[in-house]
């Protein structure tokens, strides 16, 4: 069982004529909600996968929907808590042009306490594996904690901030970076080329396997000195928003089966690639025999 400790965020997506201007009042044309959060879609897309994980999230009481939609595509929910407090929310607007702006609320994604992180890690064995992103609060005391426990750990540092380089990054076992990710991380420009990021990675992190995600131009895997390109496939995108995610819970769920390094990456761009060509980001992850159908 992997273990996943991430956001679930609610995404109230309202459908307007132009952005909406300071003083201005909007009547929207449409308006859906639904699941969202990196953590929550990373869990959506392992279980997808045919992989078993347990989601570690907080919602708002009101809110129960969402872990019942997470719990219905096969993720363990188990400890996913309903709080007193307003859950992760975006309001998003999509204007005609496609263009959007966010208001993102963290709400119950950043109220972990101490005691829920030892919780986690008391409830796991030394050799399990621990997926975060950065979402949710107290990941400075549950790196070393879930380290200090034999745990491994798979860290996706999105939406990067200036916080993550605090953080003691060579206790992860597994890093998963986009390109600004991995700039962040290494102090180069967002223009540095793969292998310039590369090279710097395994310089500032030596011990940590990383794959780094290069959108349309595919995903490296690197260990010491060990590379392998994964080209992606070429489609016609409509919505890259997602990608990451599917991207992620696909090589989980084909490293918890047992698959070589090569397999994984080729699951997941192919899951990735299906993504892509579809709107939205939870609604946009394939299911399993859809991959399968792809690869044959
Ligand atoms: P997001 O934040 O939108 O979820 P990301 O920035 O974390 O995405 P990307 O590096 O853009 O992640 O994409 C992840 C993977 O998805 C890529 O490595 C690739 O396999 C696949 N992918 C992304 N964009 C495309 C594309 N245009 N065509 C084919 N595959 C794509």
């Amino acid at each position: 069982m992997l273990h996943n400790l991430g956001s679930i965020n609610l995404d109230h997506v309202y459908r307007v004529p132009h952005l909406v201007r300071p003083g201005e009042t909007l009547a929207s044309h449409d308006y859906r909600v639904g699941l969202g959060g990196k953590g929550a879609n990373q869990s959506l897309a392992m279980a997808r996968a045919g992989g078993r994980v347990c989601h570690w999230g907080r919602l708002g009481r009101q809110d129960a929907w969402a872990r019942d939609s997470l719990a219905r595509a096969g993720v363990d929910v188990t400890h996913v808590s309903l709080v007193d407090a307003p859950s992760g929310h975006a309001i998003i607007q999509v204007d005609d042009a496609g263009e959007n702006a966010i208001i993102l609320f963290r709400g119950a994604n950043h109220g972990f306490r101490r005691a829920d992180l030892e919780a986690l890690v008391a409830a796991t064995r030394p050799g399990d594996w621990l997926l975060l992103q950065n979402e949710c609060n107290g990941l400075e005391q549950l790196l070393p904690l879930a380290a200090g426990h034999g745990l491994r750990i798979a860290f996706n540092p999105a939406p990067m901030s200036e916080a993550v380089s605090e953080l003691p990054l060579p206790a992860c076992q597994l890093l998963f970076l986009n390109r600004s990710e991995a700039a962040g991380i290494t102090g180069l420009a967002l223009e540095a080329g793969a292998e310039a990021l590369l090279d710097a990675l395994a310089e500032r992190l030596p011990g940590c396997e990383v794959v780094l995600t290069l959108g349309g131009e595919g995903a490296w895997y690197q260990r010491g000195d060990q590379r392998h390109h994964q080209p992606a496939l070429a489609v016609t995108a409509v919505d890259t928003t997602g990608a990451g995610d599917t991207f992620i819970g696909y090589y989980l769920a084909a490293l918890q089966r047992g698959a070589v390094v090569a397999d994984c990456l080729a699951q997941a761009s192919a899951a990735a690639a299906l993504a892509v060509q579809r709107p939205g980001a939870a609604e946009s992850i394939p299911v399993a025999a859809e991959v399968a159908r792809l690869l044959d």
